[in-house]
């Protein structure tokens, strides 16, 4: 822009002077050769006044040099001039200003000799005898004017050409500091030109919509990154050339990321196969679903393409956990697979006894030692059975979930009745301490896991052994403790007694009735009432299993 007004301002200066120059030179052109004729018209005054007195001889007395001075007749013949021979001079009827002088009384012409490069400028005055008296002086031409005036003009503009120049670019900084000097951000603020106004006021407005839109689209982002922030999947967003453009910090930790690398490459966040086959996959414009792992986790991606008609902007991963839910897969695969294992032995006993029978082969008493026999096993398959319904039921979270206020010290009671046979018949006694403990929970459940733990405790028990079930009010919870002086469980064993069908010496399944789920229905069916469940066991001194139960706010 300084360059502009520098260049113009430059321009206008030198057309400026240019024409400052051509027409003060034909000003004082014309006022010199005003002044001329005026000298010459005065010459001839004199001279006529002269020659009335003196007659032709004053012009012969007239000194060499000075303007020209030619007499015609009336007739048109030069009667003298002293410049040249009027012998040999021509008829001057036909010049200009002795047409006009006898016209008129006097005449000016000038006439230009192209040779000499001068201007010669005639004054003619007609006299008194009709003669014509002219006067001629030489002028010099317009030509020969500026030839004599180059040089002093080429100093003149060389100065003001050197002077304009300084003068131009000190005009253009100063046009052009207020418009440098406008802050974008607060246009109203410093000195401005009154012709910016509108420009101003453009500016103003537009700084207010690139504002509201600003805010507009950080609102967009906040909301945007709260929901991906707090959303346990793992969201993000990558370009074409796979460089990702938006992320949640939920996708850097299922991927065991910390950072992102400096050219935030979409590959380095996982290395393995199936993971770059989902992003080529999406890049291809199709979508693909994947389990990757991730620092030992499954990991599913869902690897989506943005497409915009054929066109590919970019794709969106999402990722989830799905660790546990793979677990749970399996070990419900496993679960079925053990339940119809667990199912097959009292079947296979049930139809072999009933071959046996089918055959006629027994008879008598051994009807009734095989019917018992049939008996066992059926009550086997139908607890297994009522075992795996009701773990079902908790895994499914399809338990009556309605809570009402229950009393651990009745259900105990109830259970301690329950098993008062099985007891006798292993001469178990039951030693019940505590009082009313209410609790908030699903009646059927907590009567199943207080049940499964003293129905363990005298399962497991030894002759003439104890069980002990003691119910104490602590300060958020009520404790219970189901201890018996049983065989006890080995160290390695523990911690996989709240599996399914673990049991510890598969030997005893033969003769203590057991699923190896009622510990599993005791872990599920606590964790359902937010209990905590502990087990401590000594082998052959006993086994002590705590619940803690939240009590009632
Ligand atoms: P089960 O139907 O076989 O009793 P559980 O899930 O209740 O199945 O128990 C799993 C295993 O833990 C049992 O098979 C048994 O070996 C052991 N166990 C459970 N409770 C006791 C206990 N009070 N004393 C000794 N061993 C126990």
């Amino acid at each position: 822009m300084i360059r502009r007004i520098y260049r113009s301002t430059f321009i206008v200066v030198l057309t400026t002077l240019f024409l400052c120059v051509v027409l003060f030179a034909g000003t004082l052109y014309g006022y010199f050769e005003n002044r001329m004729f005026g000298m010459l018209e005065q010459s001839a005054s004199y001279i006529e006044s002269a020659l009335e007195n003196q007659g032709l001889s004053y012009l012969e007395s007239l000194p060499p040099g000075g303007d020209r001075v030619t007499l015609i007749s009336s007739a048109g013949i030069v009667l003298y001039d002293n410049y040249a021979d009027p012998a040999s001079m021509e008829d001057h009827s036909d010049r200009e200003e002795i047409i006009l002088a006898r016209e008129q009384g006097q005449g000016r012409s000038a006439r230009e000799s192209a040779t000499l490069g001068q201007k010669t400028l005639y004054y003619a005055k007609l006299l008194s005898d009709g003669s014509v008296l002219r006067l001629s002086a030489a002028q010099q031409s317009v030509s020969a004017l500026v030839k004599g005036m180059i040089r002093p003009m080429i100093l003149i503009a060389a100065i003001a050409l050197g002077l304009s120049a300084v003068l131009a670019l000190k005009l253009s900084e100063r046009i052009v500091e207020p418009i440098n000097s406008i802050d974008p951000e607060h246009p109203e603020k410093g000195e401005i030109y009154p012709e910016l106004t509108p420009l101003l006021k453009k500016l103003r407005d537009q700084n207010k919509t690139i504002g509201t839109q600003m805010d507009q689209l950080k609102q967009k982002q906040r909301e945007f990154e709260m929901i991906t922030r707090h959303m346990s999947e793992g969201f993000l967003v990558a370009d074409a050339n796979r460089k990702i453009l938006s992320y949640n910090q939920s996708i850097l930790e299922l991927l065991g990321v910390e950072h992102l690398t400096q050219d935030r490459s979409l590959l380095t966040l996982n290395r393995c196969e199936s993971f770059r086959k989902s992003v080529d996959l999406a890049i291809g414009g199709t979508r693909s679903t994947e389990v990757i792992n991730a620092g030992g986790r499954n990991i599913r991606i869902v690897v989506d393409p943005v497409l915009e008609g054929d066109v590919l902007h970019g794709l969106v991963i999402l990722a989830m956990d799905v660790t546990s839910q793979m677990e749970w897969e399996q070990l419900r695969r496993e679960f079925a697979a053990n339940v119809s294992h667990e199912l097959k032995t009292p079947l296979t006993s049930i139809s072999g006894i009933a071959e046996i029978m089918k055959d006629g082969m027994i008879k008598g008493d051994d009807v009734v030692h095989f019917a018992g026999h049939i008996h066992r096993e059926a009550e086997r398959m139908i607890s297994l059975i009522r075992d795996t319904i009701r773990l079902s039921q908790l895994d499914e979270g399809a338990v009556d979930r309605e809570r009402q206020e229950v009393d651990l010290y009745q259900i105990t009671l109830e259970a301690a009745r329950q098993l008062e046979e099985a007891a006798q018949r292993s001469g178990v006694t039951f030693e019940i301490d505590g009082g009313p403990s209410p609790i908030l929970g699903v009646g059927p459940i907590v009567e199943e896991v207080v049940y499964n733990l003293m129905d363990n405790a005298v399962k497991y028990n030894v002759p003439d052994g104890k069980v002990s079930v003691t119910l104490s009010e602590k300060e958020k919870v009520i404790e219970m403790c189901v201890s018996d002086t049983g065989i006890g469980i080995p160290k390695e064993d523990i911690d996989r007694v709240f599996e399914r069908f673990y049991r510890v010496d598969k030997s005893h399944s033969g003769t203590v009735a057991g699923t190896g789920l009622g510990l599993s229905i005791v872990k599920h069916g606590a964790a359902l009432h937010g209990a905590e469940v502990r087990i401590d066991s000594k082998p052959g001194q006993g086994t002590r299993v705590t619940v803690l139960w939240p009590r009632p706010e």
